[in-house]
Formats: structure tokens, sequence, C-alpha cells
């Protein structure tokens, strides 16, 4: 039997001496774990890319909108307060020359008051000198002797002073014309004033409610945005994931084939060799074999026809079937979920050893494959095309 004892203790030696490598890490989200998982989110993160760039297109119009009504409503504003401040002015101006006419009026009435007095007193000195001797009016009136004469410059006088009365009476009439015309003025000033101030306040009401909108609409492109900054991270992602997913897929065998068969269809997730340690994200660690996925609990077959020298639990590896093709090559099938053969059975190439699973240091379910020559793990990718 050329599947000795030394040869046994150094694949479990090896095993448990890589076991800390053999741990198999599945760099993929759990929600995309296969090609087509990638391709399906892909195809999502697309739609949903397209709705928000939509919705995007769609608020930025709006708020273009409404910062365009902001614009007009507040050129509209800027006129009619204009407008009113014109009329404020106009209006101070009036009621300032209406005090000035209300002054004005105040001292012709005074005026017309002294006056009246005076031809009260005019009267009653002309009523006195009626009473007393004529002669006596001599002494009053100086510039004659004649007691007549005197009547007559006492009369001259108050015809003067009653003119003079008439004359202010007249003034006051036409200053208190002039007032109520300005005031009529004034009165209609302020009644556009007033409908200006309820114009003005409608169109502040407006603009503070589209105003409110704008910055409701300002928060919702932001929004969106930043939903579509997103997606465009996570598109590249998954985008890569596809490429590297790609491109392990295209490991193919360059050397001579030994009459290895693919133990199970699916997708290389990691390939054998130096890679960074899929545990820590830094440090490179070595694989020890290579790792296809497929739907958890996919047959896996044997490779080539041997014997099954394990067929149980290995540290990190889980349920492992070892199998020993008795030429010096040797293939172990790692993380199954259920083994289908027994230690020391025969196998042909292509019977089920075992179904897909991730039992053992896996964070989902894939095959760990590995053959080794000689006990010494070597690229299964030499020997088979996945
Ligand atoms: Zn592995």
């Amino acid at each position: 039997m050329s599947w000795n004892s030394k040869w046994v203790r150094k694949v479990i030696c090896l095993c448990l001496a890589l076991s800390v490598s053999a741990i198999c890490f599945i760099p993929l989200r759990s929600d995309a774990t296969t090609y087509s998982d990638l391709q399906k989110k892909s195809q999502q993160l697309k739609q949903q890319k397209e709705q928000a760039q939509q919705q995007l297109s769609q608020v930025k119009s709006q708020s273009q909108d409404v910062f365009q009504t902001l614009v007009d409503l507040q050129n509209q504003i800027e006129k009619i307060e204009e407008q009113s401040s014109s009329l404020v002015e106009r209006r101070d101006l009036l009621e300032d020359q209406i005090a000035s006419l209300d002054n004005q009026i105040k001292t012709l009435e005074q005026t017309i008051t002294e006056e009246r007095s005076n031809m009260e007193s005019t009267l009653v000195t002309m009523y006195k000198w009626e009473k007393v001797a004529p002669s006596a009016l001599v002494l009053v009136v100086t510039s004659s002797v004649n007691p007549e004469l005197a009547t007559y410059a006492l009369q001259k006088v108050l015809s003067g002073q009653n003119d003079k009365l008439e004359s202010y009476e007249d003034n006051v009439k036409q200053l208190q014309a002039k007032r109520e015309e300005l005031a009529n003025a004034k009165d209609e000033v302020a009644q556009t004033i007033a409908s200006l101030n309820t114009q003005l306040a409608s169109l502040q009401s407006k603009y503070d409610e589209r105003e409110s909108l704008y910055a409701e609409l300002k928060k919702e492109q932001s929004k969106y945005s930043s939903q579509l900054a997103m997606i465009t991270q996570q598109q590249a992602e998954v985008s890569a994931e596809i490429e590297r997913m790609l491109a392990s897929t295209k490991v193919t065998s360059t050397s001579k084939s030994t009459g290895f068969l693919k133990p199970m269809s699916g997708v290389i997730t990691s390939p054998f060799g130096w890679r960074i340690n899929p545990l820590t994200g830094s440090g490179k660690d070595f694989h020890t074999g290579i790792d296809v996925a497929n739907q958890y609990g996919t047959p896996i077959k044997a490779s080539r026809t041997g014997k099954v020298i394990w067929a149980g639990w290995k540290t990190g590896y889980g349920l492992c079937v070892i199998i020993d093709h008795q030429d010096g090559y040797g293939t172990v099938y790692a993380h199954m979920s259920r083994i289908a053969v027994k230690s020391g059975q025969t196998i042909s190439a292509g019977s089920v050893v075992g179904y897909e699973g991730s039992t053992g240091w896996a964070t989902g379910p894939h095959l760990h494959f590995e053959i080794r020559i000689q006990g010494e793990p070597t690229n299964p990718a030499k020997f088979v095309q996945f």
C-alpha cells in the first residue's frame, strides 16, 4: 500500500499547522454570495440609481420654479414698497402743509379777535362821547375842534377796522378751503397707502410660504444627492466584486492534466496561494487550497479514484474527506455540511463524497478543495479547470 502512515501523519500535521490559513473566507456580503446574486444586486442598484436621479431632477426643477417665484414676488414687493414710501412722503408733506395752514388760520383768528375787540372799544368810545359834552371831544380828538368832525373821524376808524376784519375773515375762509382740499388729498393718499399695505401683507405671506417650501425642497435635494452618492459607492463595490470574481474564474490549467475531475462547479471565491489574511484584512497567509462556492448542499464529487483515508471532523476544515489516490497524490474536501463516505472506503472518480456546507472555519457555504503531492499542497488550478 503506497499510503503509508508517515504520509498520513504528514497530512494531518500539515492540516493542523495550516489550519489557521485554511480558514476559508468568502469576502462577499451575505446577501450576495454568488455571481448571479451580485448581478442581481448590480441591477437593483442601477434601478435605485435611476429612481434617485429622477427624484433629484424633479426636486431640482421644482426648486428652480419656486426660486423664480420668490424672485418675482420679491420684485413685486420692492415695487410696492417704493410706491408706498413715496406716498408716505407725500402724506407727510401734506400733513406739514395742513399744520402750517392751521397755524396761519390760528394767527388770523387771533388777529380777528383783537380787531373785534378794537372795534368794540371804538364803539364804546363813540357811545360815551355822544353822552358827554360835545366840547369835551376836543380834548380827545386833538386834530379837530369840530365835534362832528371828531365823530366822523371815529366812524372812519371804525370803517377801517371793519374792512380789515372782513379781509381777515375772507383770508380765514380761503385758508380753510385750502386746508379742506389738502385734508381730502391726504385722506386719499392714506387710503392708497392702506391698500398698498394690504397688498404687501398678502405678497409677504406668499413669499414666506414659498420660502419655507424652497427650504424643504433644498433639504430633499441634499437627501437625494447623498442617496445617489451612496448608491454610486455601492455600485463601485459590487462592480469590483464582480471584476474580482470574473478574474478569479479565469484561472486556467497550465500544466498537463493528471486526470482530476472538477469536484463541484461554482465560482472560485479564493484562489490558492499567498493572500491577505481574510480575518484581519492585513498581513499575508498561505491558502492551501482553492475555494469554490455554489448553493448550500450541492453534491461534491471525488476528483479522482482513490481510497478514503479521512472522513470526519478536522479542526479548521470542519467536516472533511481526504482521499489518497495511491500515486503520491491526495485530495482534500472541506467545510462540508454532510459526509457521504466512510474512512477506508474505495471510491471512484465522480462519486459523491459529501455536500457543500460551511462547517469549520468558514464564513459561508463553499468547498475548500486541496490537491497534495506527497502531502504538500499544490495549486489545484493546475489540474482542474473550474
Ligand atoms: Zn479555503
